[in-house]
């Protein structure tokens, strides 16, 4: 009973679950760059957070990323060698995948999402 209206829930329950809604960060909070691909970041749905080291082992500092670029991280990388071998963004910019991934994304709209 309780998970069904938790599923049914409206934005003011959602906020008051602590759940990701509402007013995106304001534009000030937001860098002018995607650390990965260098197209803007536009303040809303498309864009991101990403810890360079995984917050699994241990990693505090988060930078916003697009959502796709982000995406991209996590589907190409398992989190022990985000860990362990992709924990800068110029390592991550040098992954075979996610290098092919940038000149691709590089074309795009800066709220391009999939
Ligand atoms: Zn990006
Ligand atoms: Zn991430």
């Amino acid at each position: 009973m309780v998970i069904r209206r938790i599923m049914r829930s409206n934005t003011k329950e959602a906020r008051i679950l602590g759940l990701q809604v509402g007013p995106p960060l304001p534009a000030s909070d937001v860098p002018a760059a995607c650390p990965l691909c260098g197209r803007a970041l536009i303040p809303g749905p498309s864009i991101d957070e990403h810890h360079l080291t995984p917050r699994s082992h241990g990693g505090k500092e988060k930078f916003l990323v697009h959502k796709i670029c982000h995406q991209k991280i996590h589907r190409t990388i398992a989190e022990k060698d985000l860990a362990r071998h992709y924990n800068s963004w110029q390592a991550l910019a040098e992954h075979p995948e996610i290098h092919a991934f940038i000149n691709w994304v590089k074309k795009r709209p800066p709220e391009f999402m999939p």
